[in-house]
């Protein structure tokens, strides 16, 4: 049995309905009637962002709605000013819960296959708190595209006030990514995020 957005984890929504002032209940993980009537209010809130500022690809729009929403309104605006600049982009990743933050984290460690991909175990990503999101740059064919540079490029049309790049990052630059600004460390996230509090600006 599915329930929306995170699959069945109920606790993970509730948490984030909390941050955004949709839920005020436990966060006892249990799907009741506060829970529904919050998700409903999400899903409708994320429509009128997609109505007012524009809606992507299959691929964007899938991963675009699992973010809080003032992330939501700032990738909208970002795809826009991508789009609009002809850089081909689609969102590729949005926000992960922690047990599928987890299951990335294994991938090419404990004899696992496939390349290591993340050093953020489940609570220790931005991806895991609604704020982050990453692009791929497609050619003109449709190929995903490797190119540091094409991501660097987008850069300049991406960066805005609001969000931070990853590619500005001195220890492990991740140039798809990109997040809104907080004024806190990610440790503080986590905590504020766990118990239902506004984290974002
Ligand atoms: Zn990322």
């Amino acid at each position: 049995m599915s329930y929306g957005l995170f699959g069945d984890d109920v606790l993970f929504f509730q948490r984030l309905l909390k941050t955004e002032g949709l839920y005020n209940k436990a966060l006892d993980g249990i799907w009741g009637k506060f829970t529904e009537k919050g998700a409903t209010e999400f899903y409708q809130r994320s429509d009128a962002l997609k109505e007012q500022i524009g809606a992507f690809d299959h691929r964007t729009e899938k991963h675009i709605c699992t973010l809080a929403l003032k992330a939501q309104r700032e990738a909208r605006h970002f795809m826009n000013r991508l789009l609009s600049n002809n850089i081909n982009a689609k969102m590729i990743s949005g926000t992960r819960t922690y047990d599928e933050q987890n299951k990335l984290y294994r991938q090419g460690r404990y004899n696992n296959p496939g390349p290591i991909v993340t050093k953020a175990r489940g609570g220790r990503s931005n991806h895991n708190f609604g704020i982050a999101w990453d692009i791929g740059i497609f050619t003109a064919n449709g190929g995903y595209s490797s190119n540091h540079q094409d991501y660097i490029k987008a850069a300049e049309f991406g960066i805005s006030d609001h969000l931070e790049w990853g590619g500005n990052w001195r220890s492990f630059p991740d140039t798809p990514h990109y997040q809104l600004k907080t004024v806190f460390p990610i440790a503080i996230v986590r905590t504020k995020f766990e118990s239902g509090e506004t984290y974002i600006a």
